[in-house]
């Protein structure tokens, strides 16, 4: 069986959480979610959670060894052996650095790297939204604010470190959740990445 070794990135209010779980489900892989990981840890209030809580309430990003070593433990589990689907991991380029030496090592590396294209001011009426819905500690306009910043001074970078690889797919992030997913399963598909459900 082929592998599926996948990461989506956008600015925080792209839709790539939703998208992410979605282009997962068809390419058969799980999602592996540093946002996620943090927010059950805190939820859980675990030694993690406590540790990151502040953290992630502004904006910040938590310390590269402590996320490259959750999501080294993460991508070590049998369900992963098979593919997954990389969302908020890596964020700058050194997390970039750590994954590539956790992958290489393993002979792998990631097959397409799909970034959500979304306008500034769209992201911020998006999470908004979503602030008034979910409630998220995060979504404050201070921390949005940080967090969109740090999206384009940190995370950007890596699109270009991607780039020259080759792997990276720009996906219109603009029109409804249905149209956005077809536009990354063709653009997956157009690199020979095979499906395993609708
Ligand atoms: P997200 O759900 O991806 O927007 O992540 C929520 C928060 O978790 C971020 O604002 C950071 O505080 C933290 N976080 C998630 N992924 C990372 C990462 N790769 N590196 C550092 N901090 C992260």
């Amino acid at each position: 069986m082929t592998a599926t070794r996948l990461l989506i990135v956008g600015p925080q209010g792209s839709g790539k959480g939703t998208q992410g779980v979605l282009v997962a489900e068809a390419f058969g892989v799980p999602v592996v979610s540093t946002g996620d990981i943090f927010r059950a840890n805190i939820k859980d209030g675990t030694e993690l959670g406590r540790k990151v809580t502040a953290i992630l309430d502004a904006g910040d990003l938590v310390p590269d060894e402590v996320t490259s070593e959750i999501v080294r433990d993460r991508l070590s589990q049998d369900d992963a052996a098979a593919g997954f689907l990389l969302d908020g991991y890596p964020r700058n380029t050194v997390q970039v650095d750590h994954l590539d030496a956790f992958l290489g090592a393993r002979g792998e590396g990631l097959d397409a790297v799909v970034l959500l294209d979304v306008p500034r001011r769209e992201s911020i009426a998006r999470i908004a939204k979503r602030a008034a819905e979910q409630g998220r500690s995060d979504d404050t306009e201070e921390a949005i604010s940080n967090r969109l910043d740090i999206y384009e001074s940190e995370t950007a970078p890596i699109i270009d470190v991607y780039g020259a690889r080759g792997i990276v797919d720009r996906i219109d992030g603009v029109g409804t959740l249905d149209e956005i997913t077809e536009r990354i399963f063709a653009a997956l598909e157009a690199r020979g990445l095979v499906r395993v459900a609708a």
